[in-house]
C-alpha cells in the first residue's frame, strides 16, 4: 500500500514567520500561491519582468526578481514550465539558494532526468498536483482540495518531510490526499499518461468520430452523443465516487452488456500502450518531447 498523508499528518505552524517564494506566476503558480495566503502563509512571487508579473502584483502580492526571490525565501517552490527551468535554476535560482532552503517541484521530470542537479545544502522536495492549474484554486475554494504525489528527495535538514507536507497543506492538497512517491516515478507515470495513454484515447476518439462522420451522421449529433453532452464526463465522475464496476449500475443494460462482453475485442491495446510505457522509450520520448517543445518556442517566440 502506498503511504497517504492527510491534513492531520501536516503542520502548518511550521510555516509561521517563514517566507515561501514562488518562481513562476502561471497555472499552477497562481492558485498555489493564492491558497497559501489563504492559508495564513506568507508569500512573495519570483518572475522575470512580464505580464504574470503584473497579475500578480494586482492580486496583491509582492513580486521580486527570480535571484532576489530565492534569497529572501526559506522554501522556493519553483513553477515555471519545465523546458525553461534547467536553464533558469543554473543561472538564477542555484546560485542565490542559501543553506537550509526547501526547494519544491511541481514535477519530478528535471531531477529524474538529471537535468537540474541541486546542491546538497538544500532540502528537495515534491508536490505534484494531479490537477490543472485552475483546479487548484476552485477545489481549494470549494473545500474538497485536490490529490497530490509529494516525496522527500533530499534531506539536508531533517525537516523536509515535515515541511514538504506543510506546504502540501498550506496549497489545500492534503485535504484530499498526498500519495508518497519518487520524482522518478511521478516522472515517468506522468509521461505515460501524456505520451501513451492520453494520445491513445484521443486518438481512439477521433476515429470513432471520423468514422461516424464518413458514415453520414450529422456532425454535431456525433459530437453530442461522444463528448459534448457530457455524458462520457459524467460517468467518469460517478467512477470516481463508487467505482468502475458499480458506476455501471447507472447504465442501461444494453450498455452493461457492451462494455462486458465487447471490450475483449480491443485485448490487443494493450501490447502497444505497454510498450510506450516502458521506461527506455519514455526515456527517449522524453528527449523527443523536450526537443519538440524548444522547436515550439523557438519558432512562436
Ligand atoms: P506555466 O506555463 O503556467 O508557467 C508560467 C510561468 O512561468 C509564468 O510566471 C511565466 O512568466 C514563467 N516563465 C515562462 N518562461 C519563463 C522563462 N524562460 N524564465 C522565467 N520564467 C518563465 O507553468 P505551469 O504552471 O503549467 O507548470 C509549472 C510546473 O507545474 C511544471 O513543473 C509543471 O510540470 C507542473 N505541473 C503543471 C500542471 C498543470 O496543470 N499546468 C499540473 C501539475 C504539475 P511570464 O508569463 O511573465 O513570462
Amino acid at each position: 500500500m502506498s503511504q497517504i498523508y492527510h491534513d492531520d499528518d501536516a503542520d502548518l505552524g511550521l510555516l509561521e514567520d517563514r517566507t515561501v517564494a514562488l518562481i513562476g506566476y502561471g497555472n499552477q503558480g497562481r492558485s498555489q500561491a493564492l491558497n497559501l495566503r489563504d492559508s495564513g502563509v506568507n508569500v512573495i512571487i519570483g518572475n522575470i519582468r512580464d505580464h504574470a508579473a503584473v497579475t500578480a502584483k494586482e492580486d496583491g502580492f509582492h513580486v521580486a526578481g527570480i535571484g532576489e526571490a530565492c534569497k529572501r525565501a526559506d522554501v522556493v517552490m519553483i513553477l515555471i514550465p519545465d523546458e525553461v527551468m534547467p536553464e533558469v535554476f543554473d543561472t538564477q535560482i542555484a546560485p542565490n539558494l542559501v543553506p537550509g532552503q526547501l526547494i519544491v517541484f511541481a514535477s519530478g521530470y528535471n531531477i529524474a532526468f538529471d537535468l537540474i542537479v541541486p546542491p546538497r545544502e538544500v532540502d528537495v522536495a515534491l508536490i505534484a498536483p494531479r490537477m490543472i492549474g485552475i483546479g487548484v484554486r476552485e477545489t481549494f475554494v470549494a473545500g474538497s482540495g485536490f490529490p497530490s504525489f509529494v516525496g522527500v528527495h533530499h534531506d539536508a535538514t531533517g525537516s523536509a518531510k515535515a515541511r514538504m507536507l506543510a506546504i502540501a497543506k498550506g496549497i489545500g492538497s492534503t485535504r484530499a490526499g498526498c500519495i508518497e512517491m519518487s520524482m522518478h516515478d511521478e516522472a515517468t507515470l506522468d509521461l505515460f499518461t501524456e505520451q501513451a495513454f492520453g494520445p491513445a484515447f484521443g486518438r481512439v476518439l477521433m476515429t470513432a468520430i471520423e468514422l461516424l462522420i464518413e458514415a453520414g451522421y450529422p456532425p454535431e449529433a456525433v459530437l453530442l452523443e461522444l463528448y459534448l453532452s457530457g455524458e462520457f464526463a459524467y460517468s467518469f465522475e460517478k467512477m470516481r465516487e463508487v467505482g468502475m464496476m458499480r458506476q455501471m449500475d447507472f447504465h442501461s443494460r444494453t450498455s452493461q452488456y457492451g462494455t462486458v462482453t465487447r471490450s475483449a475485442r480491443f485485448m490487443d491495446l494493450a501490447e502497444p500502450i505497454k510498450s510506450l510505457g516502458e521506461h527506455d522509450v519514455v526515456v527517449r520520448l522524453h528527449r523527443d518531447v523536450t526537443a519538440t517543445l524548444k522547436v515550439v518556442v523557438t519558432a512562436a517566440g
